[in-house]
């Protein structure tokens, strides 16, 4: 019998060494558990044999075979060669084997470059199988297969990711050769969950995953492995939440008439939505177990002053909020609308950002209307709304008698961070026997203040802060239930009554110029503009290095692809060179700003306020606008380069203008001219719902274009695909049955730990 060791270094497999075993490395493979769990990247499927006679047909009605992605026009066939010969080229040190296969139904030519053993290999009237593209060439008027695999019999070929010097046949063989010990892997989901979800069990999976019987054994063996990641995923959640219900968190006393007060007081009236919101956040925040909420809202649905009023409640019970921002210049500009709209409140507003020296006074126009509220500025943590970047994680500050964290646009903190913030939750405690609020005078905090020291009751266990995130991305069900299934959800989908629809219009190169002449008028009328980037000068930089080095690693046949899209990304606007044509050429009358995320956030700051008080009329910049920034004089939104954004994030882009009461307006551009890219980019000519928009993002780009390209960490699926609901749904519903009896299941337990260690240790 054969053992199935998952911790057998690789090295010692048969027939690896040490030279192919760090080849293996370099992949992620270092152990024979790895190995077994390295994923084909896709399959060719050479039992769908195509009658040679039968090409041309194809051909002709612009065949392409999508069961391979990456190899259009592909067939197989199967045939018997004749005729094969070497062939001299002109070029030296270059060979042509030819040769012509033939079937029932046809012939076909066949070619294969410098690979002239093949003449000794392939022996002329054996029978085989042949599979590569077939195109039509010119210059002997007839169809040619070009440099096709061979197989002896029809299968399907796994095709693994691989490395210089090591082959996708390769891989194939070592697994091949640990068949056996596949067979003894034991399977860590419960028998139950695979019968009803009419799931084959683990190593029935895995054998098929690399060495498909059929395509109908690959499909299901593709469908448990996607299952069980979600399935993880879903289960992760699950016990997070099970873990955070168990907590203790301060019950929040609602003072129902000032909070009501305080509302009449805004400066306009709250939609139906907002205002579930409130009441939804008011209702979580006075029980004594943790809130931990979702607040989902479209671009403009008015998020930041539903954060404030929950933060306003909890204030007025004595307890200290925390609200933390994704950049620096979101962090001070919800600074400013707390300082504002709480101005006629005693409440103390503190800043705290990575530069917290660089502290600035908020740009409020109207300063007597702060008069009442306290501005901390020297130790921002010791106020009772503590506004921040990561800042508030990072720096170890030790918030005290904290009742309520709110995070804004979630989603951009990476897994780490989110975390780490829910470690730092859980680790704020609170001592029995210590007042509540060290160290701060008490006349800082006028008199809410004295009734927090006077009126909580501590219970004698440690609490845990509720919670609540907000994010304008709009989360499609399904990713909320894989994703965040630890959070409850509240969507804001009504937007402000006072909103006018943003003009958006996909522009044709050609019309460029008149989309200047636009611009030129709008900012005559007093407007601003936003032009928008996917690079900065120093990306360019990068690239074309990373080209470099590539060069270097990968194979010859890689290398001339990864150079092509290096020249490619010399194309793509960056902000730099945009903003220097603008200045010089374009605009040299007006005046101009840049905006990028390796600024110094002193620099930043300067050219956002620039911007805000209308100093500047155009601003250049890459995606750190996309989040939250508030400039209601803005009109209109230019993006460059628009198909290398989502549209989830071009929707995102769009919301910074149409804040005030200006028609605005909306220019995609694009030097690709896909019917596709045309198709996505001006279906945001269409719709305006969000919501929609990340739908469709979901099912034509995956989730990578919903969330933004950093968050690819925590969606990078091997298996599964984010479009596909009804396995979410299952996944979720297994997870949920599970979660309250994990201790049943050993293996189930053991290998959640593994992938959790396995994460930490990235
Ligand atoms: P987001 O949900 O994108 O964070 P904001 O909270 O920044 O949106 O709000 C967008 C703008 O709408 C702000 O200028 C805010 O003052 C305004 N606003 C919020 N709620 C209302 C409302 N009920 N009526 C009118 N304007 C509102
Ligand atoms: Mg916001």
């Amino acid at each position: 019998m054969t053992l199935y060791y998952p911790d057998l270094t690789i090295e010692k497999l048969t027939g690896v060494g040490p030279k192919i075993g760090a080849k293996l490395n370099r992949l992620g493979i270092e152990t024979l558990g790895d190995l077994i769990f390295y994923f084909p990247r896709c399959y060719e499927d050479y039992t769908k044999i195509t009658p040679i006679g039968e090409i041309p047909k194809f051909l002709d009605r612009g065949f392409i075979d999508t069961s391979t992605s990456d190899f259009r026009n592909s067939f197989t066939v199967r045939c018997t060669l004749r005729g094969i010969a070497n062939k001299k080229t002109r070029r030296r040190g270059f060979t042509v084997t030819e040769g012509v296969a033939t079937d029932e139904s046809g012939s076909l030519k066949v070619v294969w470059f410098n690979q002239p053993f093949l003449v000794k290999m392939l022996h002329p009237g054996s029978s085989l199988i042949l599979h590569g593209k077939v195109s039509y060439d010119r210059f002997s008027n007839d169809y040619v297969m070009e440099s096709p695999n061979r197989a002896t019999k029809p299968k399907i070929v796994p095709i693994y990711p691989v490395t210089a010097g090591l082959s996708t046949y390769y891989i194939a063989k070592l697994i091949e050769g640990i068949k056996s010990q596949i067979k003894e892997i034991e399977d860590y989901l419960p028998a139950n969950i695979l019968s009803k979800n009419e799931l084959p069990d683990l190593k029935t999976a895995l054998l098929n995953i690399h060495l498909p019987e059929s395509s109908d054994l690959l499909d299901k063996a593709r469908r448990r492995l996607a299952f069980e990641e979600l399935f993880f995923i879903s289960l992760e959640s699950n016990l997070t939440k099970a873990q955070v219900a168990q907590e203790m968190a301060p019950k929040i006393k609602i003072d129902l008439d000032k909070i009501k007060k305080f509302i009449a007081l805004l400066p306009y009236e709250l939609t139906g939505d907002q205002k579930k919101a409130v009441w939804q956040i008011l209702k979580d925040i006075e029980q004594d177990r943790p809130m931990n909420r979702l607040l989902n809202g479209d671009v403009g649905s008015g998020k930041t002053v539903v954060a404030l009023i929950a933060t306003y409640a909890a204030v007025l019970s004595g307890y200290r909020v925390a609200v933390m921002a994704p950049t620096e210049i979101l962090a001070k500009q919800h600074y400013g609308i707390f300082c504002k709209l709480l101005g006629q409140e005693e409440v103390s507003v503190g800043l705290m950002t990575a530069n917290s020296k660089e502290y600035q006074e908020p740009n409020i126009k109207d300063q007597k209307q702060i008069s009442k509220t306290k501005i901390i500025q020297t130790k921002p943590e010791q106020a009772q709304i503590v506004i921040g970047t990561q800042a508030l994680l990072q720096k170890k500050v030790n918030l005290e008698n904290l009742g309520l964290v709110i995070v804004d646009e979630q989603h951009r903190f990476g897994v780490e961070q989110r975390k780490a913030l829910k470690d730092q939750r859980s680790n704020i405690k609170y001592q029995k026997d210590e007042p509540i609020i060290k160290n701060v005078p008490t006349s800082n905090f006028g008199r809410n203040a004295d009734l927090s020291l006077s009126k909580i009751q501590l219970p004698t266990s440690a609490l845990v802060p509720h919670f609540l995130s907000m994010t304008a991305t709009p989360i499609p069900r399904t990713l909320h239930l894989a994703l965040f299934g630890d959070l409850d959800f509240t969507v804001i989908k009504e937007k402000p009554a006072n909103r006018k629809e943003i003009k958006t219009r996909f522009v044709e190169p050609i019309n460029r110029e008149k989309a200047y002449s636009f611009i030129r008028r709008q900012i005559e009328a007093g407007r601003q503009a936003f032009v928008i980037c996917p690079l900065i000068e120093e990306d360019l930089e990068v690239i074309a290095r990373k080209d470099m080095t590539k060069q270097s690693l990968e194979d010859r046949h890689a290398a001339p692809a990864m150079t092509a899209q290096g020249l490619f990304e010399q194309d793509r606007k960056s902000v730099v060179k945009e903003y220097e044509k603008l200045q010089k050429v374009v605009f040299p009358d007006l005046k101009i700003g840049m905006l990028h995320g390796k600024m110094k956030s002193k620099e930043k700051d300067e050219i956002m306020g620039q911007f805000s008080s209308g100093r500047l009329d155009i601003l250049v910049s890459t995606s750190v606008v996309e989040v939250g920034v508030d400039i209601p004089n803005a009109s209109v939104m230019m993006i460059e380069d628009a198909e290398r954004f989502g549209l989830a994030q071009i929707h995102q882009f769009r919301g910074r203008v149409g804040r005030g009461e200006h028609q605005s307006f909306c220019f995609l551009f694009s030097n690709s001219i896909g019917d596709k890219v045309m198709e996505r980019l001006q279906s945001l000519e269409a719709i305006s719902d969000g919501f929609k928009l990340a739908e469709i993002d979901l099912k034509m780009r995956g989730p990578g274009a919903v969330f933004g390209t950093e968050q690819s960490g925590m969606l990078d699926l091997k298996m599964a695909d984010f479009s596909d609901t009804m396995l979410i749904e299952e996944a979720a519903e297994a997870a949920k049955e599970v979660s309250g009896k994990i201790e049943q299941y050993p293996h189930l337990k053991e290998k959640l730990a593994k992938i959790q260690s396995a994460r930490h240790l990235e």
